[in-house]
This record gives C-alpha cells, sequence and structure tokens, in this order.
C-alpha cells in the first residue's frame, strides 16, 4: 500500500511565490497547505515592494505638490508628517496581508502558522513557538519558498539601529536628518528617491561607476541627475571600507580616506537566499555557490519531489518572478509534466525618479545576440501628454531586430514607466514587430502614445518627432 500523506501539496512560506504556488495547486487539485512563520505575504508585502511603494507615492506627490502652483493650484506649505505616513503605510500592509489570508482560505489552501522543518523528505514539523505544540505534517510534494534576507557588510553589521537594512529603513518611526546609502541598484535608489523628496540629507555610495549598474546606462543617467537636482551627494568607484557609531550617529570610511557622516547607514548590496532552519542538507537538497537551492527548469531540486521557487532559488529576485515561478512549480506538481519557467520576459522597474522600466535585452546584449539590430530612443518631450502632465523628463528606447523587426528590448526612463512597460512585455511575449506596434492604434493623449512614437522611428517614418 502507497504511504499516506496529509496534503499533496505543502509550500513553506507566504511570500508572492509561496502563496501564489498553494493557491494554483488547490485550483489544480490538489490538497495543499501553506506554512508561514510570520506574515503572509512575505517581504514583498510586509518589507518590501508594497510598504516601499507607499513611500514612493507619498514622495511624487510632495513633488508634484510643491510644483502645483505652476499650474494654477495653491496649497499652501507641503509638509510631511511621517508617523502618519507611517501608519498609512502599515494599514495598507495590513490590508493586504488580509486579503491574502481570504484568497488562500478561499481555494481551500490550508494556512498553518509557525517556522517550518524538514523532519525527512516527506515530513516536515511545524514549530509554531510560544509553547504552542509542535505538529508534523506528511506531503507528497514540497515547495520551499522562504525567500531571502538583506547581505551584511562584514565591515557594517547591522543593529538597526545606527546600521539598517531595507527592513530597518521601513521600521524607522521618524525621518532621519541625514542619511548614508551604501549600494546603488534599484532597492538603494529607490530609498534615496524617497528619502531626498523627503529632505533627507543623503549620500549615495556605489562601489560600481555609475548607479542602477544592472539596468541600461541612459536610464542610470536619468535617475543620477534627478537625485543630484535634489541635492544627493552621489560616490561612485567608491567602497566602504568601515562604519564607526559616534554621538548618535555614524561616520563612514570609504575608499581614497573619505569620510561621511550622517545619523544613520541604510545598507543596500544585495540579498541572499534564506533556508537556515529548514534543514536542507539532511534530506540531500542541493545548493549552488551564492548559497541558493538549485532547481531545474520545472523547479525542482536535487530531490524530485521538492521544489524551491522564489528568491531562495536565486534567479531574479523579484516578486513577480516568485509568483510566476510558483505558477510553475503548481502546474508542475500536479501532473502537467511539461510546465518550467521561461525567463525570456520580465519586466524590472525601480520606482525612482523617474521611474524606469526595462524588459529583454538592452541594445549591447542585443547586438551580441543576433547581430544587426535597430534601436530609437524617444524623448518624451515629444509627447502631448507628458506636457499635459509635465512628465517630459526621459525616453523610451526600443531595441528591435535589424531584419525581421522583432523587438527584443525596450528601456524606459520616465514617469509611469513601470505602467508603460507592461506593453512592452505584451508586445515581446507575442514576438511582435516594431511594425505591429506601430500599427496599433493608441489613445491620445496618452503616455503609451511613446510606444507607438518609437516603434515609427524604428520603421523611420515618425509623424510627431523628427526620429
Ligand atoms: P518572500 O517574500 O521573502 O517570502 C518568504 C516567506 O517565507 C516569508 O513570509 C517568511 O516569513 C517565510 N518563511 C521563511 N522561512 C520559513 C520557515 N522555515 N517556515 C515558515 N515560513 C518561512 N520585487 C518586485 O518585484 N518589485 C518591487 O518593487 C520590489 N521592491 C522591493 C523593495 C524592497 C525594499 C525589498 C527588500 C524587496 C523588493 N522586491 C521587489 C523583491 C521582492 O520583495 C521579493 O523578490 C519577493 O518578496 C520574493 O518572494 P518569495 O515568495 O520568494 O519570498
Amino acid at each position: 500500500m502507497g504511504k499516506s500523506y496529509d496534503y499533496d501539496v505543502v509550500v513553506i512560506g507566504g511570500g508572492p511565490g509561496g502563496y501564489a504556488a498553494a493557491i494554483r495547486a488547490s485550483q489544480l487539485g490538489a490538497r495543499a497547505a501553506c506554512v508561514e512563520k510570520e506574515h503572509l505575504g512575505g517581504v514583498c508585502t510586509n518589507v518590501g515592494c508594497i510598504p516601499t511603494k507607499v513611500l514612493a507615492h507619498a514622495a511624487r506627490f510632495m513633488r508634484e505638490a510643491r510644483r502645483a502652483g505652476e499650474l494654477g493650484v495653491r496649497l499652501g506649505g507641503v509638509e510631511l508628517d511621517y508617523p502618519l505616513l507611517v501608519e498609512c503605510r502599515e494599514a495598507v500592509t495590513k490590508k493586504l496581508r488580509g486579503g491574502i489570508e481570504f484568497l488562500l482560505g478561499s481555494n481551500q489552501v490550508e494556512v498553518i502558522r509557525g517556522a517550518a522543518a524538514f523532519e525527512d523528505a516527506h515530513t516536515i514539523a511545524v514549530d509554531g513557538g510560544g509553547g504552542s505544540e509542535r505538529v508534523s505534517v506528511i506531503a507528497e510534494k514540497v515547495m520551499i519558498a522562504t525567500g531571502s534576507m538583506p547581505m551584511e557588510l562584514p565591515v557594517a553589521p547591522f543593529d538597526e539601529d545606527a546600521i539598517i537594512s531595507s527592513r530597518g529603513a521601513l521600521g524607522l518611526r521618524e525621518l532621519p536628518g541625514s542619511l548614508i546609502i551604501v549600494g546603488g541598484g534599484y532597492i538603494g535608489c529607490e530609498f534615496a528617491s524617497i528619502f531626498s523628496a523627503f529632505g533627507v540629507d543623503l549620500t549615495i555610495v556605489e562601489l560600481k561607476d555609475r548607479l542602477l549598474p544592472e539596468m541600461d546606462a541612459d536610464c542610470s543617467r536619468e535617475v543620477t541627475r534627478e537625485l543630484k537636482k535634489a541635492g544627493a551627494k552621489i560616490l561612485t568607484g567608491t567602497t566602504l571600507e568601515g562604519i564607526e557609531k559616534q554621538d548618535g550617529g555614524v561616520v563612514a570610511s570609504l575608499s581614497g580616506g573619505k569620510l561621511v557622516q550622517a545619523e544613520k547607514a541604510l545598507i543596500c548590496v544585495g540579498r541572499r537566499p534564506m533556508w537556515e532552519g529548514l534543514d536542507i542538507e539532511g534530506i540531500g537538497i542541493k545548493t549552488g555557490g551564492r548559497g541558493e537551492i538549485v532547481v531545474n527548469g520545472h523547479m525542482q531540486t536535487s530531490v524530485p519531489h521538492i521544489y524551491a521557487i522564489g528568491d531562495v532559488a536565486g534567479g531574479i529576485l523579484l516578486a513577480h518572478v516568485a509568483s510566476h515561478e510558483g505558477l510553475a512549480a503548481a502546474a508542475h506538481a500536479t501532473g502537467n509534466i511539461s510546465a518550467e519557467v521561461s525567463y525570456r520576459v520580465v519586466p524590472a522597474c525601480a520606482f525612482t525618479f523617474p521611474q524606469i522600466g526595462v524588459v529583454g535585452m538592452t541594445e549591447e546584449q542585443a547586438r551580441e545576440a543576433v547581430g544587426e539590430v535597430t534601436v530609437k530612443k524617444f524623448p518624451m518631450r515629444a509627447l502631448g501628454m507628458a506636457h499635459v502632465s509635465d512628465m517630459t523628463e526621459g525616453f523610451v528606447k526600443l531595441v528591435c531586430d535589424g531584419n525581421s523587426g522583432e523587438v527584443l528590448g525596450v528601456q524606459i526612463a520616465s514617469a509611469e514607466a513601470s505602467n508603460l512597460i507592461a506593453e512592452a512585455a505584451l508586445a515581446m511575449q507575442l514576438e511582435m514587430t516594431a511594425e505591429e506596434l506601430a500599427e496599433t492604434i493608441h489613445a491620445h493623449p496618452t503616455m503609451p502614445e511613446s510606444m507607438r512614437e518609437a516603434a515609427e522611428g524604428i520603421l523611420g517614418m515618425p509623424i510627431d518627432w523628427m526620429g
């Protein structure tokens, strides 16, 4: 007789990877459970995507309010009540968390509260803490969706008081007067854009020669210019060599002998996969050089009935990628053996000023991949709607195959880039050409017309700009 299981699928971790996987597994007929040790929604809902975007929304509002007079709208002084903003942020997070709990329940996914660990390859022990009884559940398939942690620098260990991680930054009840941000990736730049709009005296330290080093260089230039305009000091090609706590603040020693003083230092130098405490070594799950759980295209680990999805699998550390991997793993685990993840079209955004949205290949990558490419950069200042809403900064850059005209990549630096990039992703998913984009009627006056304008530029026949 076969083994009897409590569940067909148990997902460990209720972040965007885990809860999506558990819901989909249940929709596909599995008896599913989701184990969560802290808050449903994971980093994304509680200390990542959502709370930073509440702050970014307030920052954008403040920037626009300061300029409202130019439109004839008199608002009086613009002031920030940070403790109230913190309350708003917590309310949004709480509401979304409740929504996830509701969706899990409505989809017949059992939520088990507590920290999970493997007893053996099919048995998960869950410790609810606080003296509650430890329970064991037996699962036919298991999905590890335990996420990631902020990476610590040996020269600047977190105390979450003077030296803080992104989690600590989101836990601040008061704004610091001054801040050193170490790391100019998208998380560091989002915090920099937010805090500079709030009037915090900022210094950004980045090891590479520019901010947003993983993104298109033109996009990086736009964000750098805006941050400088807002008064931030940007030190690229610079290493943090040490940090000392002094007089209620910090003094950072940088390469080249420079010293910078601030109230706090926020370290955003990357994230590392988190599976400590799960006892994965004991059951033979392999990990890679960056601590990631090694998976195949179906998201199966080296133990085939155990999957790993999201940040813990160390691929592209974004919430929508985690969810997408979760859906593929759920389909595979419930019998669709051809289900796998494609990373050909993965949009990524930075909620900076201006926003950045990218998908597919950069010009250089495309040249390397296909040889001949056509590239056009449409300036937002040539767009009617950009003038209407006073959002003329930035551009849409379209990278197409020089022969077929297929869209290979899009980089946008502009207000609304995080929304505009969706059309680019869809165009790439459908393997559309510049001609097909240009032939698509776009409503006027809107920001997405910029995509059509860029496509007309690729075809060499732009109407509203010189191409
Ligand atoms: P997580 O969201 O980390 O969830 C893992 C869950 O597992 C957690 O709830 C944890 O408590 C639980 N868990 C861990 N161990 C156990 C255990 N042993 N037992 C039970 N439960 C366990 N991504 C975007 O796409 N867009 C953004 O704008 C964006 N902004 C971000 C801003 C910041 C400041 C940060 C830090 C991240 C941001 N991200 C963003 C990244 C995004 O948050 C992550 O990629 C995403 O949350 C990963 O999802 P996940 O499901 O893999 O893991």
